[in-house]
């Protein structure tokens, strides 16, 4: 059930019919895992907590450093050289104190990363590099956990949702194969931080309507987000029937 607090908190998301008192308790039962608290994973996290979402659990193992709060909105000056978890809970804590959040300060090797995932009931992948998102996609696909996958790099954006109860949805792996870590991160190419924003914004969105069951997920979709000239293009994406990492597991 709702408090009167809740009530009061929720109040202009529960006067939408799409979500009203059954979304919102959909929400407040409901567990998102959140891959990097950089500049995707700070509004992510920021939204989800605000929403509600009953348990946000959070994984990072960097620190957080000056060039992040160019972008990195969860964290602030005097977050600088706190883990960037440390940073996070204190800010998530300081807007909506009603919600459980768990913490994932190591790096997540196989092992720990596929009970993170087996924990969550949506995972948001908000990591800067390939071997992460290979990772994610892997445990995604095996624990049947649909992941929100966002990127963003320069002027550029990228979002998707593949989530594998569906048979019709692809899987990150179906849509970019084996990535390579060559590529460059945002670190190193340099991203504006509005861009990331909305990104990041999106990925909360699709967590909020697929947690409280409500609108149409971005699944077999590609958005592609062009900051230059704020133009955005849509991909349909089909599952790949020989998928290295999806293929066998629907036959
Ligand atoms: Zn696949």
């Amino acid at each position: 059930m709702l408090t009167d607090q809740e009530l009061l908190r929720y109040s202009r998301q529960i006067l939408l019919q799409h979500v009203d008192i059954d979304g919102q308790l959909r929400l407040k039962n409901s567990r998102a895992l959140i891959i990097g608290l950089g500049g995707l994973g700070a509004p992510v996290a920021l939204y989800l907590a605000a929403a509600g979402v009953g348990e946000l659990h959070v994984a990072d193992f960097d620190t957080v450093d000056l060039t992040n709060l160019q972008r990195q909105i969860i964290h602030d000056t005097d977050s600088v050289g706190q883990t960037k978890v440390d940073s996070a809970l204190r800010r998530l804590t300081a807007i909506n104190p009603e919600i459980t959040l768990v913490a994932h300060r190591s790096a997540l090797d196989a092992d720990s990363l596929a009970a993170a995932v087996s924990a969550v009931d949506v995972v948001l992948d908000c990591s800067d590099n390939f071997s992460t998102r290979e990772a994610v996609n892997a445990a995604c696909v095996a624990a049947a956990k649909p992941l929100i996958s966002g990127a963003a790099i320069r002027l550029e954006g990228q979002l998707s949702v593949f989530d594998p109860r569906r048979a019709d949805s692809p899987c990150y792996y179906c849509l970019y194969g084996h990535g390579s870590d060559t590529e460059l991160t945002c670190s190193e190419a340099g991203v504006v931080g509005p861009l990331v924003g909305l990104v990041g914004s999106l990925q909360a969105l699709e967590a909020l309507k697929l947690l409280a069951g409500f609108g149409e997920p971005l699944v077999g979709r590609l958005l592609l987000i062009d900051a230059l000239t704020t133009r955005f293009r849509e991909l349909r994406v089909k599952r790949d029937p020989g998928c290295a990492v999806c293929g066998t597991q629907h036959g």
